[in-house]
């Protein structure tokens, strides 16, 4: 597969995207959002076998919500989903149960939890897994965008510092309006 890294302008600032993936912060409404979600399943189930961990049908299954589109899902719009797809087989899953599948994503990367909406997504995989992260939520469409940031990593970090204080996870968040909802 031959990867190639774009550049892309959205609002004035440029983002590296790998065009294999094609994963752009906000994707174009038109985009191939089945390509995105399969994507999203092929690079869970490759990380989980790397990792040796078992991708279970839950874990499966939360995924796969999450994968549906690029906006955040609370736990109980999870279960309602979850509970949807698999009426045949009766059970609503428990709450416990759903957080603990969102943990286990969360631990392999593979899903973000968005702290001001209460709410989690499926990384888009536009950035490594130790690279700080800023949020940028789309107040129009809700569609949550990933732009990985190490200048704004450097910032927080030596602003920290200055404080005498240690940053264990800096959580960046942005509202506001999506280029895409803009030019609509
Ligand atoms: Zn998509
Ligand atoms: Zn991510
Ligand atoms: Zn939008």
């Amino acid at each position: 597969m031959g990867e190639s890294v774009r550049l892309e302008s959205y609002n004035g600032a440029l983002f590296l995207t790998k065009k294999s993936h094609a994963h752009a912060v906000f994707p174009a409404p038109e985009h191939d959002h089945a390509r995105c979600a399969s994507d999203g399943l092929a690079h869970a189930e490759a990380l989980c076998v790397a990792h040796n961990e078992r991708l279970t049908p839950t874990r499966r299954r939360v995924l796969e919500a999450l994968l549906a589109s690029h906006a955040p899902l609370g736990a109980y719009e999870l279960i309602d989903r979850l509970a949807a797809d698999g009426a045949k087989e009766g059970a609503r899953p428990a709450p416990i149960t759903i957080y603990r599948a969102l943990d286990f994503l969360r631990e392999q990367g593979l899903v973000h939890r968005i702290e001001s909406r209460n709410a989690f997504i499926a990384c888009v995989h536009n950035h490594a897994s130790h690279d700080p992260v800023v949020f940028l939520i789309c107040e129009k469409c809700g569609a949550v965008g990933e732009a990985a940031s190490a200048a704004v990593a450097d910032t927080i970090k030596s602003a920290s510092r200055a404080a005498g204080f240690t940053p264990k996870t800096p959580v960046i968040e942005i509202s506001g309006i999506c280029a895409h909802c803009q030019a609509a």
